[in-house]
């Protein structure tokens, strides 16, 4: 068997591996010169050896793929972690910045509000059955077509507590509530709990970056046999083959998998055109956006934890607090229509708006080192930072972005339970890996 792989990202890695495991010929293919895609660790240009994550960062508890793919190339999770909650260690609001306690003293009934927009989604959750099918939830059409903004409104949530929604969405979905299907979030409440994680998930950092599990898989792979700087343009394809065409070669396979993001697949020719449901959702499916602006200062004159804002950052966090002594770094995750407005400056005025919040808010006069900031959505490969379905589109577009066409596969966090994260990445890797291979599970 005779597959092209496109995209040298965790699900296109992946499916490689466990392919040419199970003895097929796999071509991989990949439009930049490095893999791992958005798993994207840098060291450079920080000083002291600070290792900081443009993309992603956490693992988490139930990440079990990515805690097995941790374990074969030796690599460890740093051990404290975060707790997932939507009230974090802080918060920057009418130019103050208040502890948990104190913003819990100045409103009461905060966690019973956010706990009542929690209820919502658990509800239902409940009615999801298989968390690879919320479309197949009795009420799916209904609570698709619903916005988390609707849910909100619904609620008549206070200032405070819609101030928490919004960042909640923004950070974990990359997009605005109104944007945000609430059946798509109810279904990543029904995967976790599937996986018997209740109440808040733990979030760990790996030690020395994500790009450790990059290399380990490369160098199993073998470097050379991954060719790099090659895009690809026109798939050509009939019921049982498809030839491929990249902007340097021309390969024939009996199947391909598109491991990359549906942004730069949009720019892919496809001949015959891809049905219609197929094409329709490749077009539509909603890709959210992040903003990372890493900024290094020579020392630490912040109080730690992870801090929500109303200023253009959003929220932030030192990046570098289980890294030991040396000059800590600060990150500010800005996503949504925040994300976007901070992706149309160029990477010297995000840095200096993160350094200017970052004097707002914790009174540091000093100027950053150095930064760096990477808007996910201005990189022409990716066109985003990872898939959010919009209100409607998980019972248009779910399943048939899940089924094969042909001898068309599709790969890639966008289609995976674990939707937006790596392990979702590796799940669809593998899941493509045993179809082709005529297997129920292939293992990690
Ligand atoms: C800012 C940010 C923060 C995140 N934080 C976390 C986190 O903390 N924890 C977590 O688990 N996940 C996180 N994620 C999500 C995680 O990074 C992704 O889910 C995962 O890396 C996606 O892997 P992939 O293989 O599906 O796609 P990608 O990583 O996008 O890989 C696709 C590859 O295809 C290549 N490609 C694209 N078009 C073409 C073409 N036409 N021809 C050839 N090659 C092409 C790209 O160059 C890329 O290398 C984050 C993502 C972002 C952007």
């Amino acid at each position: 068997m005779k597959v092209v792989v496109v995209g040298a990202g965790m699900a296109g890695l992946t499916a490689t591996r466990l392919l040419r495991a199970g003895g097929a010929e796999v071509d991989l293919i990949e439009g930049g010169r490095r893999a791992g895609g958005r798993a994207r660790t840098l060291t450079d240009p920080f000083v002291g050896g600070r290792v900081v994550e443009t993309g992603a960062e956490w693992v988490d508890t139930d990440h079990h793929r990515l805690r097995a793919l941790l374990g074969r190339y030796g690599i460890e999770l740093a051990p404290r972690g975060q707790e997932w909650s939507a009230i974090r260690r802080y918060l920057f609001h009418g130019g103050r910045l208040a502890s948990a306690d104190e913003l819990r003293d100045a409103d009461a009934t905060i966690d019973a509000q956010l706990a009542a927009l929690d209820d919502v989604f658990e509800v239902i959750a409940e009615g999801i059955a298989d968390p690879a099918r919320p479309d197949l939830h009795p009420d799916a059409a209904r609570h698709d077509a619903r916005s988390v903004a609707d849910v909100v409104a619904e609620l008549d949530l206070g200032p405070l507590a819609t101030l928490f929604a919004r960042r909640n969405a923004q950070g974990e979905f990359a997009d605005e509530p109104s944007a945000l299907s609430t059946l798509f979030v109810a279904q990543q409440r029904a995967q976790m709990a599937a996986e018997g994680v209740e109440g808040v998930v733990r979030a760990h950092r790996v030690v020395g970056g994500i790009g450790g599990v990059v290399r380990g898989m490369v160098g199993e792979l073998g470097a050379d046999t991954i060719s790099f700087g090659q895009l690809l343009q026109a798939v050509a394809w009939e019921a049982d083959r498809a030839i491929v065409h990249t902007d340097r070669r021309t390969i024939a396979a009996d199947h391909v998998v598109l491991a990359c993001s549906l942004v730069p697949m949009r720019r892919v020719r496809f001949e015959p055109a891809l049905p219609e449901p197929l094409a329709r959702a490749v077009a539509e499916l909603g890709y959210g956006t992040v903003t990372k602006t890493a900024v290094q200062y020579a020392e630490r004159t912040w109080p730690n934890g992870y801090a929500t804002t109303e200023l253009a950052s959003q929220r932030i966090y030192e990046t570098t607090e289980e890294q030991g002594d040396g000059p800590p770094v600060l990150m500010a995750y800005t996503g949504g229509d925040g994300g976007r407005r901070l992706a149309e400056l160029d990477e010297a005025d995000r840095i200096a708006t993160v350094a200017g919040d970052v004097r707002s808010m914790y009174g540091v006069t000093d100027e950053p080192l150095v930064g760096v900031s990477r808007a996910w959505s201005n990189e022409p490969r990716y066109g985003g930072a990872y898939a959010c379905y919009r209100p409607g589109q998980v019972t248009a577009h779910w399943q048939v972005l899940r089924e094969p066409c042909g001898p068309l596969h599709l790969a890639g966090e966008h289609v995976a339970t674990w939707t937006g994260y790596l392990e979702g990445a590796v799940e669809s890797g593998e899941r493509v890996a045993a179809r082709l291979l005529g297997r129920a599970v292939v293992g990690h």
